[in-house]
């Protein structure tokens, strides 16, 4: 039963202090599930004295203890998963399936953050002089401000609380008002396997107003976004200005690259269910598809053919492959992109029109005869649109994979070792995945370069980036 979500500050569940709420909508129609409260000033005031109590609890806290009390809200998670993944499938939309899937990852997650926590010492640099002793210690960077989106409303807080957590810091989490009830089903783990008052803070309101008050206090001494680029680079100008550090997790528009040599079945398949996973609403969603002439026509066929059998439904039912979008406004948004295409001369092969009726429903689509000139192949569609382009050669495609600002995730398929070499090379991206589907995993690097931002969200890197480095050289 979905029921409405409030704030968790200081260890209590609570409502805002002056009562303010905001409804929650079904995506698949449009009706109302439930009321968020909305933090204003007060709450906020609250949240961030309990952050700095809870930081200095928290980090006096043994990195074991720590990590056995995460290693709890992990068991709680798989516990939990179907509960979970079925007030993330009301409020967002995606397949119950997809929702379980994220919210069994979130609890991998935990568990190997918690065991990093555990592994991240400082060094012993050996002296020039006798009698010094030179020791590099890693400390908690402080409270944090994390601010994260509605497409992935587990994965994104997980990823910067379990760091945060493990690394010793506390933090207040601003989750997204569209889908508030699953990311609180995730602090409702944390809090009740054990991690104490004022270390994890949760708020919801108006992102600016948050985001305006929490990233210039003094309180906070990190910043980590997962959204637009336009949002992220406000965010990390006002973080500049206030000397915080930032880690921002942006957008893409990601190239998945088909070489004629390469299994193309094969591309095809995981392609198509790629792109359409979450209704293309993914930051590393494979967007410009672009196909070596020889096997244009082939790749085509199968990926139309393939995208025409997703079912498209309320991802609660059997059988439903693909769920509305998240959010009513992203409706127009996608076939705003799409109408500029197709009245600028490219062919929709398929969809290419919102679905009537209630709920937010777009139908995977697929567009060719695309140029550059053309909106959507510089803007990212964050919604089931493929664009096909043909490509000759090796260096007309790295000239193209790369021609746009972003640098998030990339895809190629090739059965040839030096072209993936070159590829390796050549492509500006934070990740690359050569012949499967490989991104995402909690102990591998997960980040962008360019405009998609900078930091990174998995790996070791993920916890560094809530850690100071202190030197203490001591001659005794
Ligand atoms: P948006 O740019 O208004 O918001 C994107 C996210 O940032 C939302 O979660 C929003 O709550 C938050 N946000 C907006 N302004 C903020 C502020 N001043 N302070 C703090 N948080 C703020 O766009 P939208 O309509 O919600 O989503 C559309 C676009 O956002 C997409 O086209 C996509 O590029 C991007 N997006 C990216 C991701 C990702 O995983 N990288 C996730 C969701 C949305």
């Amino acid at each position: 039963m979905y029921s409405n979500v409030n704030l968790y500050i200081d260890g209590q569940w609570r409502e805002a202090r002056d009562g303010r709420s905001l409804p929650v909508l079904d995506p698949s129609s449009g009706e109302v599930l439930g009321q968020v409260a909305h933090a204003g000033i007060a709450d906020l005031d609250e949240a961030l004295a309990a952050a700095e109590r809870g930081f200095k609890t928290w980090r006096a806290t043994s990195a074991f203890d720590r990590y056995k009390i995460m290693r709890k809200a992990a068991v709680l998670m798989r516990e939990r998963a179907d509960n979970i993944a079925r007030l993330m499938t009301q409020e967002q939309g995606k397949p119950l399936a997809e929702s379980k899937a994220e919210t069994l990852a979130a609890a991998d997650i935990i568990d190997w953050l918690a065991e990093e926590g555990r592994r991240s010492y400082g060094r012993i640099v050996p002296a020039r002089a006798d009698g010094v002793e030179q020791r590099v210690v890693m400390e908690p960077v402080g409270p944090v401000a994390a601010f994260t989106p509605w497409n992935f409303p587990i994965n994104q807080v997980v990823r910067k609380l379990s760091s945060a957590l493990a690394a010793g810091c506390s933090i207040i989490v601003k989750a997204p008002e569209e889908t508030p009830a699953s990311p609180a089903e995730l602090i409702r783990a944390f809090a009740d396997a054990g991690v104490p008052a004022g270390v994890i803070g949760l708020v919801y309101g108006v992102p600016a107003e948050i985001s305006n008050y929490l990233i210039p206090h003094p309180i906070i001494r990190k910043v980590t976004f997962t959204g637009s680029t336009p949002v992220g680079k406000q965010l990390a100008s006002l973080a500049g200005q206030h000397m915080k550090r930032a880690t921002m997790e942006l957008g893409g528009h990601a190239p998945a690259i088909v070489f004629a040599d390469a299994d193309i079945e094969n591309a095809a398949r995981l392609l198509v269910a790629s792109k359409f996973r979450n209704a293309g609403q993914v930051c590393v969603s494979p967007t410009r598809f672009l196909i070596q002439r020889e096997v244009f026509e082939t790749f085509l066929q199968r990926f139309i053919e393939l995208a025409g059998l997703i079912k498209v439904g309320n991802g609660l039912e059997d059988g439903v492959g693909m769920g509305p979008l998240a959010i009513d406004r992203r409706v127009p948004a996608v076939a705003a992109l799409v109408d500029d295409a197709r009245n600028a001369g490219a062919t929709v092969h398929t969809g290419g029109k919102a679905i009537e009726g209630p709920g937010y429903f777009y139908p995977p689509t697929v567009i060719s005869g695309l140029t550059r000139k053309m909106r959507i192949m510089n803007e990212e569609p964050f919604g089931p649109v493929a664009l096909i382009i043909p490509f000759d050669t090796l260096e007309e495609v790295l000239e193209e994979a790369n021609r746009l600002p972003f640098g998030l995730a990339s895809y190629a398929f090739t059965s040839s070792s030096k072209t993936a070499q070159a590829l390796s090379n050549g492509i500006e991206a934070g990740m690359l995945s050569i012949n499967h589907l490989g991104i995402g995993l909690p102990e591998l690097p997960f980040g962008g370069v360019k405009d998609s931002g900078y930091g990174s969200e998995g790996g070791t890197e993920a916890i560094e980036a809530y850690l100071n480095t202190k030197l203490v050289t001591h001659l005794g």
